[in-house]
Formats: structure tokens, C-alpha cells, sequence
């Protein structure tokens, strides 16, 4: 039919129609050579993406096109955004996942863990998120989701400088809506609570519980579910969705 010829998705051809699942856009995951980033990565490269991630040591994740990259240094980041444009289109869908932690009580934070938290988890997003807008525009269609977390709403000690570069996202997103939306590219921020990777075995056992206790769900969330969301807001099912902070967090900070 001619919808599921649709939902083939064409390369180079973004947003393709209304199509319900469409499928052969040209993505990029930072960080996306494990945890979130890398669920998220695997189950668009499922759905027919051609999918990019970036990563900075050691090899990229089988089956994916994985592009070295430290999202810190602007010189990489450039580098990376050509290397995705010439390996498989330019950048339609950007997924800036890539973030760290740094956590100490405010009064024993140095400035070096409050730079290098707000470089990557702040400073870096803004890189990224001009280079794919640059990349979207010509295309006149894009998908943009930030993974900022569900502490930026419910603020968490230990974690000022974290929690202020999450809560930054949104602003970060809305505006962007605003820059963006006239020319069909969307910004969304998804916001996770705990979710099963290499970053929850830094939280102390008594925070998890206190996080387990202000949980509706009374579990941990798998990388998979967060990266369901991240599915819906890029997809086409998502066009009328711009600016908005989906939780992904069991009920954590519900409300905000
Ligand atoms: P992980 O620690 O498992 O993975 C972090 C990823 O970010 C890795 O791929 C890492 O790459 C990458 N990364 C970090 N710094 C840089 C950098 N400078 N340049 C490029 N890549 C970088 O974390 P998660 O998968 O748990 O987290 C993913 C995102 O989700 C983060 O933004 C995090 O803040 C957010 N989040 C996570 C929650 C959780 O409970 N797990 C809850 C709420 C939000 P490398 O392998 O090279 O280090």
C-alpha cells in the first residue's frame, strides 16, 4: 500500500509524509555507546534509522556508525557533524544524551567539577543542538530530544551543579521551539528517574532508597523505557509536540 511504502522511508528524504512510523531518518545519539544513549540508539536503528553515536574510547557498539567524539571540544563536534552528514545524511534527528555527574554538598564543589558537569551536561547540548539545527534547516524538518532528569524538577543535595544544568535544558528546548518551530523542527526534553545503568552505581544505597520511596512505581526504570519515549518524540506521531518536558520516572517529581 502506499502507506507502507512510506513507512519504507526514503534517505535524504526527512519527515516523510504522514506517515505513521517513518522510518530511514538520519540520527545521532551523543553518548550513545552505552546506557540510555545506547538503548535509545539500538531501537531506532530497529525501526530502519540510519543511527550515529558517538563515543570516546575504546570501540563504537556493534552495528551502529559510531563517530569519536567528546562533545566538550567543539573542533570533535564539528567533525562528528560532517562525518554523520557524509556517512549517512545529514542530521534529522539528534538525541543529546551524552551527560556526567560530579556530585558534592555545594560547600565542598570545586569549581572543576561544577565546570566540567555545566561543559557537558549544559555547554555541550547547546554545541550540539546548533550544529544539528544548521543541519535540520535546509531539510525544513527535525527532531530534537534533550535527556535531562527527573531531579532538575525535585532538585536532589549533592547534586547543585547536575540539577542546574538539567533544569537549564528546558529553557535550553523551549527557546529553541521558538527559534525552530516555523521551519517544523521540534524540541522536547525527556526527563528520566532512576533508570538502570552504569550512572545509578555511583548513587549511595540510602539516596536509592529515598528515590525508590518517592517513586510511585517502587522500581528503577530500564534504559529500554526510557528510550520508548524517546521513540515517540521523534517520530511523526510526535509533530504537534514542541517544548514539552516528558517524564519518564515512575511518578518521580510528578507534577513539575
Ligand atoms: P552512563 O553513565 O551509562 O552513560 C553516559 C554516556 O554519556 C556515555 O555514553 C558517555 O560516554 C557519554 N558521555 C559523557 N561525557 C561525554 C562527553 N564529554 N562526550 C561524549 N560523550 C560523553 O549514563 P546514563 O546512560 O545513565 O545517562 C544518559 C543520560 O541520562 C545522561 O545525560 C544522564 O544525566 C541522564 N539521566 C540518567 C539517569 C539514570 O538514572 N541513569 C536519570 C536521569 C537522567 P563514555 O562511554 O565515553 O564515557
Amino acid at each position: 500500500t502506499a502507506a507502507e511504502s512510506t513507512n519504507a522511508g526514503t534517505p535524504g528524504t526527512p519527515g516523510p509524509g504522514n506517515s505513521l512510523t517513518p522510518t530511514g531518518r538520519s540520527v545521532l545519539v551523543t553518548g550513545g555507546n552505552r546506557g540510555i544513549g545506547l538503548a535509545v540508539a539500538r531501537s531506532l536503528a530497529a525501526r530502519g534509522d540510519r543511527v550515529a553515536v558517538t563515543y570516546r574510547t575504546g570501540e563504537p557498539p556493534a552495528g551502529l556508525f559510531g563517530v569519536r567524539c567528546d562533545v566538550t571540544d567543539e573542533a570533535q563536534v564539528e567533525r562528528a557533524f560532517k562525518e554523520v552528514a557524509a556517512a549517512q545524511g545529514e542530521v534529522e534527528v539528534l538525541v543529546a544524551n551524552a551527560g556526567i555527574t560530579r556530585d558534592g554538598l555545594l560547600l565542598a564543589l570545586g569549581d572543576d567539577a561544577v565546570d566540567e558537569v555545566l561543559d557537558t551536561n549544559l555547554r555541550a547540548v547547546i554545541r550540539v543542538a546548533r550544529h544539528a539545527a544548521r543541519a535540520m534547516l535546509g531539510g525544513r524538518w527535525g527532531r530534537m530530544v534533550l535527556i535531562s532528569s527527573a531531579v532538575a524538577f525535585t532538585g536532589s543535595p549533592g547534586q547543585t551543579n547536575y540539577t542546574a544544568a538539567k533544569a537549564a535544558l528546558v529553557g535550553l528546548a523551549r527557546s529553541l521551539a521558538w527559534e525552530l518551530g516555523g521551519r517544523g523542527i521540534t524540541v522536547n526534553v525527556v526527563a528520566p528517574g532512576l533508570v538502570e545503568t552504569d550512572m545509578l552505581r555511583e548513587v549511595r544505597p540510602a539516596r536509592l532508597e529515598q528515590y525508590l520511596a518517592m517513586t510511585p512505581l517502587g522500581r528503577a526504570g530500564t534504559a529500554d523505557e526510557v528510550a520508548a519515549a524517546v521513540g515517540f518524540l521523534s517520530s511523526e506521531q510526535a509533530s504537534y509536540v514542541t517544548g514539552a518536558v516528558l517524564p519518564v520516572s515512575g511518578g518521580l517529581g510528578m507534577g513539575h
